[in-house]
């Protein structure tokens, strides 16, 4: 398995910090929660968990910690102007992006610490003591706290960044003055008016800590001095992750990060997504437009995490489209597969067609999602030619079942209906296309029919749930 590591620009044959170990420390660097996440940023975290899937496909165990940034100036100045305390003012936005993560089918960190916890306050406020004990940070006129780029020689390597270009050549910003070096950044900010009651105590006065050290110390806290993996934008490489470097190895004098994974921009039709040009989408947007938090997954998921991705409705069609192919096939190899030959084992089953390892081995290849898909939709278009043609047997379709079962652990594509008898989920199919063409009357006739067959519908808003029926209960009515 290899992957595109940022700080070297090389691909590298991945290895986990002990020679034999199957643990993996992952961190991921998660949402500011001032405002709904936009779909660029459900990019990344769509990325990192397909990263980590296809680790524990591979049987690695996987420990990954996503931060939530819940204090900075973006959240302040929210509170300030809601007129509410700062926790009143983010717990929504976490709620809704514990929501939209669930809707995208995006696996749940084992730990999502929050910057405002005072557990890792405590540890921010320790390790600036370090780096101010060792010479890497001071506290300059206006009390607040910055690292001390000129000391830490390294900083700039994993953006590539010529520090020299970051000499200032005239006047800087008033704010600016109190540095040492324009590129100094904040560790400790001193608190302010602007900031109300948003302020802790520190050995350096009252304030609050810099977007930076609240990922260094959270790692830190929860992985340890070293880490296998961290993912995040490529919008996070500078100065981001450079000062977490910069801030983690100032601390421990050991390597932060083995592997940094950065994901590229999402584009809308082509153009950087701005509010200003109306081409800004959260989750929610694209939900209304009636597409499925399954739809939007695989939309998000389908090209290389490095090539930069461009969103648009007709994108949306055909991952709506892509979805039907595999939904199809599933159903048509359920057919041939028999309920009965479903669970049977993967051994002992002959495979007609080529090698599906094709799926993982393109994974391995810095994650090419791209191929993997290829491949997958080449295996659907051979297996449905054999089914036309009479030629693919029971055993062999029970062999391609248990091979999606296997991919799925890590595309987490499948349609729910597709857990259920090949009958009921074909008018499942046909009930979600009359809801599609709004004919209400044939939706309800179809939800009877499922309803005959033992399987109660509901409508969520990422499409339709089937669950077994409650014997005895009456059917439905229409416009229930
Ligand atoms: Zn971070």
């Amino acid at each position: 398995m290899r992957f595109f590591n940022t700080y070297s620009r090389e691909l590298e044959e991945f290895a986990p910090r002990g020679p034999a170990s199957r643990k993996i420390d992952m961190y991921t660097c998660g949402p500011t929660v001032y405002s709904r996440a936009h779909i660029g940023n459900f990019r990344a975290y769509i990325f990192e968990d397909l990263l980590q899937r296809h680790l524990e496909l591979r049987g690695y165990k996987v420990h990954r910690v996503m931060n939530i940034t819940d204090v900075d100036d973006k959240t302040i100045r929210g509170a300030r102007e809601a007129k509410i305390p700062l926790a009143k003012f983010t717990e929504p936005f976490k709620q809704a992006f514990f929501q939209d993560i669930d809707t995208l089918r995006i696996k749940q960190a084992d730990e999502f610490p929050a910057a405002t916890d005072q557990r890792y306050i405590d540890k921010m406020i320790e390790m600036i003591g370090v780096l101010i004990s060792r010479g890497l940070a001071y506290q300059a006129e206006d009390k607040s706290v910055y690292f001390r780029i000129n000391k830490f020689p390294e900083y700039g390597k994993l953006a590539h960044f010529d520090l020299t270009q970051l000499q200032s050549t005239g006047r800087v910003k008033h704010d600016e003055y109190d540095k040492e070096h324009i590129g100094d950044f904040a560790l400790w900010k001193a608190w302010d008016e602007e900031d109300g009651d948003v302020k802790w105590e520190s050995p350096w006065g009252p304030g609050r800590p810099g977007w930076h050290i609240e990922c260094s110390a959270m790692a830190t806290a929860l992985l340890g001095e070293q880490i296998d993996i961290h993912c995040g934008g490529v919008d996070n490489i500078f100065p981001h992750h450079e000062a977490e470097i910069a801030q983690s190895e100032g601390v421990t004098g050991k390597k932060f990060v083995r592997y940094w994974l950065h994901c590229a921009h999402l584009l809308v039709d082509g153009q950087k997504m701005s509010k200003s040009l109306g081409n800004f989408y959260t989750l929610s947007d694209v939900l209304q437009k009636g597409y499925t938090g399954r739809e939007i997954r695989y939309a998000l998921m389908r090209v290389h995490y490095r090539v930069p991705l461009n969103f648009t409705w007709d994108g949306m069609k055909e991952a709506r489209e892509s979805l039907g192919r595999i939904d199809d096939w599933l159903i048509r190899l359920r057919e041939v597969a028999g309920e009965e030959n479903v669970q049977r084992p993967t051994s002992n089953i002959q495979r007609p067609m080529k090698e599906p390892a094709g799926f993982e081995s393109a994974l391995d290849d810095d994650l090419n999602i791209s191929a993997a898909l290829g491949f997958l939709f080449e295996s659907i278009r051979e297996t449905n030619r054999a089914i036309d043609r009479g030629e693919l047997d029971a055993s062999s379709a029970s062999g391609w079942l248990n091979w999606w079962k296997q991919i799925n652990n890590v595309l987490d594509l499948e349609s729910e209906i597709d857990a259920v008898p090949p009958e009921v989920g074909r008018l499942a199919n046909e009930r979600e296309n009359a809801r599609r063409e709004k004919n209400w009357k044939r939706s309800d006739e179809l939800r009877d029919q499922i309803f005959a067959l033992g399987w109660e519908v509901r409508d969520a808003k990422d499409g339709q749930k089937l669950t077994r029926a409650l014997s005895g209960k009456m059917l439905s009515q229409p416009g229930d």
